[in-house]
């Protein structure tokens, strides 16, 4: 049973929230004021969105650990890649696809002009059959 559903009377649409960032704890809010939460039986966050805000804060607050551990994921070592326009090797960013930005500007062009060639050539094969 869902206690917090309330379909009808001046309550409807209306949900508690457990927090107390803007207001009294427990207070009714709108619906609209909570976020999507797609494994929760009302499909709504149990905090409104300012009180998540808020423990969000609060949590990292008390795990800077963490913060530190997720900044020092982005700032992972680079690795040695194989270019994917020119095929040489170089050293780089995880996430990184081209050696340089010219390589991917120039692969880009390549790519393009290729497919432009083959939709006019198609283009001009469908009108010269008319
Ligand atoms: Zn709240
Ligand atoms: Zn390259």
């Amino acid at each position: 049973m869902k206690a917090e559903e309330i379909t009808f009377g001046p309550l409807a649409g209306k949900k508690r929230c457990p927090g107390d960032s803007t207001h009294q704890p427990f207070a009714y809010l709108p619906v609209e004021d909570f976020g999507r939460h797609r494994s929760k039986p009302d499909g709504l966050t149990t905090l409104c969105r300012s009180c998540h805000r808020e423990a969000n804060r609060r949590w990292r607050a008390e795990h800077p650990q963490h913060e530190a551990e997720y900044n020092a994921a982005r700032r992972a070592p680079d690795v040695t890649h194989t270019c994917a326009g020119c095929g040489s090797e170089f050293r780089g960013r995880p996430n990184r696809i081209y050696c340089t930005k010219a390589c991917k500007h120039r692969t880009h062009e390549r790519r393009r002009y290729h497919e432009r060639k083959g939709e006019t050539d198609g283009r001009t094969g469908a009108t010269s059959d008319r």
